[in-house]
């Protein structure tokens, strides 16, 4: 070891959100010496493979996004007709160009972090890092080596890694990190696996795309833990947009048939069934990439699924060891991966210990239409909080959808919690529901009441205005539970 090696203050394993920003504020803000370890670049991760910018930049958010965007014009074409549009001929969609430049795009961003990183001074290591002992990382150099480096702090942000359910032929199903790097379509149709936020994502883009999709899970109805009526509206949507929607569904085979898949599997009936499809994708939950890494025996205590246990400072049960992100499986999203990388950074050499606030987060599921939501469910906050709740409620067809004659609705609902008459779960369903939910998510982390909302112009015609004109409720709910707002 030279003793240079000995100067760090910060080694970081990860460089995805959490690690990145922990490790630019460490070193830019407060002039630590920090290192950063990180596999080399792939669109597909694995356990050699990754890349700065982490799932978010590379197989996640971004690249999800773009897709998104891609499978919506579909959309736009349909709708553009009620509208006086004409095409002289039916627009036709190249997977593979939209993929070669989203590929593009994906390069210029992961060189991007790269500069963030250098820019702030962070030194930057390519390979695969483990703990070796609370102050000593091991980093196993691509094509063979490895440096030992002694740190006085060492940061986990290691991410998480897609799950495959333990099911035969499984290998032969792709994942989310596949799926957003797919030479081409399939033949037949794409058998979607799961129901939470990533399965019905691909359902919205693939299906955009002109595919057939099934969408197969093991529950009643998609997207379990959000808001019930905001579940039944996207599973309508999903359903009236032509995806098979397939409750109660559990896979037990995948096995190869000429180009494409037979997917074997057991009906809510119990019945054993088949069908062919040309793709099946597992979307059936993540999980912390911390296995392998060194740290229960450093004495770094991990939960049942292999999630790294910290305190509220994202402190470790080893105290020069600390964890944010997926790694942590406290809210998986990236702009929580950020928060908490920067909290890090402020309490480790800022001077200023700061705990993350996990309260009044917004998130958006962007199946398409999008659903977004902040605060309590309906369910949650009867659950949660004590006392009266009302529940005011809005379904109606979009204007736009008047001339373009689409029959999807948009739904919103607002929770009060009457006592106070603060305003404490708001959900959409909707086009643009995730650019209206953002503003919406400083109202109630400001406590804005009921009587604010009501009191604030709308802006005419939009969908959002409906939001500051509810005024008759739908129902008033009890609430049961003793948390305090
Ligand atoms: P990551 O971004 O996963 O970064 C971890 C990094 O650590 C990786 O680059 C990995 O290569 C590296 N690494 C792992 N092990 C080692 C090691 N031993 N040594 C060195 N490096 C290592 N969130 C949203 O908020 N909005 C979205 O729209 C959204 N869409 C998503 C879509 C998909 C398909 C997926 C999979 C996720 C999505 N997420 C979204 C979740 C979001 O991407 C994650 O919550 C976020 O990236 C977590 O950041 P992180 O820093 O914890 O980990
Ligand atoms: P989710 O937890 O959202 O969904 C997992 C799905 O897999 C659920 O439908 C679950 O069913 C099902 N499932 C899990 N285990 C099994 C099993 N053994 N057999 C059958 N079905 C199973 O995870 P995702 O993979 O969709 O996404 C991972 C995380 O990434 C999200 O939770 C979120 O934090 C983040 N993310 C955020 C996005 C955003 O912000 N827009 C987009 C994509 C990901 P059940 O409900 O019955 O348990």
């Amino acid at each position: 070891m030279s003793a240079a090696d000995d100067e760090y203050d910060l080694v970081t394993l990860g460089a995805g959100s959490g690690g990145v920003r922990a490790s630019r504020f460490a070193a830019a803000n407060y002039g630590a010496k920090v290192l950063v370890v990180e596999h080399p670049f792939g669109f597909v991760s694995s356990e050699t493979i990754g890349g700065a910018g982490g799932t978010c930049v590379i197989r996640g958010c971004v690249p999800k996004k773009l897709l998104v965007y891609s499978s919506q014009f579909a959309d736009e074409f349909f709708d553009s007709k009620g509208f006086g549009w004409s095409m002289s001929a039916s627009p036709t969609h190249s997977w593979e160009e939209m993929i070669a430049h989203k590929d593009k795009e994906i390069q210029r961003l992961n060189t991007t972090y790269n500069n963030i990183l250098k820019n702030a001074g962070v030194e930057y290591v390519e390979g695969r890092g483990v703990v070796v002992d609370p102050h000593t990382v091991e980093v196993q150099i691509p094509g063979g080596g490895t440096r030992r480096i002694r740190t006085k702090n060492i940061l986990v942000a290691v991410g998480a890694v897609p799950t495959r359910i333990p099911v035969e032929g499984s290998e032969l199903a792709v994942t989310s990190d596949e799926a957003l790097a797919l030479d081409s379509l399939p033949q037949g149709s794409i058998a979607v696996l799961g129901a939470g936020y990533i399965a019905t994502e691909f359902a919205g883009i693939f299906k955009g795309m002109g595919k057939e999709v099934q969408l197969m899970y093991r529950g009643d109805k998609v997207l379990r833990g959000f808001d019930e009526e905001c579940r039944d509206q996207v599973q309508e949507n999903l359903e009236k947009r032509g995806t098979q929607i397939m409750p109660g569904c559990n896979p037990t085979k995948i096995e190869k048939k000429g180009d494409g898949f037979t997917l074997h599997y057991k009906n809510a009936a119990g019945e054993e069934l088949s069908m062919d499809v040309g793709l099946v994708m597992m979307a059936t939950g993540r999980k912390p990439r911390t296995y392998n890494l060194g740290l229960e025996a450093a004495g770094v205590e991990m939960d049942d699924i292999g999630a790294i246990k910290v305190d509220e400072h994202s402190r470790t049960t080893v105290p020069s060891i600390w964890a944010v992100g997926d790694a942590t499986n406290r809210v998986n999203l990236t702009p929580v991966a950020l928060m908490e990388g920067m909290a890090f950074a402020k309490t480790c050499f800022g001077g200023e210990p700061t705990v993350p606030d996990y309260t009044f987060i917004p998130s958006a599921v962007f199946c398409n239409p999008p659903m977004a939501t902040v605060g309590y469910t309906e369910e949650g906050a009867m659950k949660e909080l004590g006392g009266e709740l009302d529940v005011y409620t809005s379904k109606f067809r979009p204007m736009k959808y008047t001339l373009s004659g689409r029959d999807e609705k948009t739904f919103m609902k607002l929770i009060v919690h009457v006592e106070t008459d603060r305003v404490v779960g708001v959900h959409m369903v909707g086009p643009e529901s995730p650019e209206i939910m953002q503003g919406i998510a400083i109202a109630l982390k400001c406590g804005a009441t009921k009587a604010q909302f009501d009191s604030t112009v709308g802006i005419h015609p939009s969908s959002a205005e409906e939001f500051v004109t509810m005024r008759s409720k739908t129902r008033r709910v009890m609430g049961t539970g003793t948390s305090k707002l």
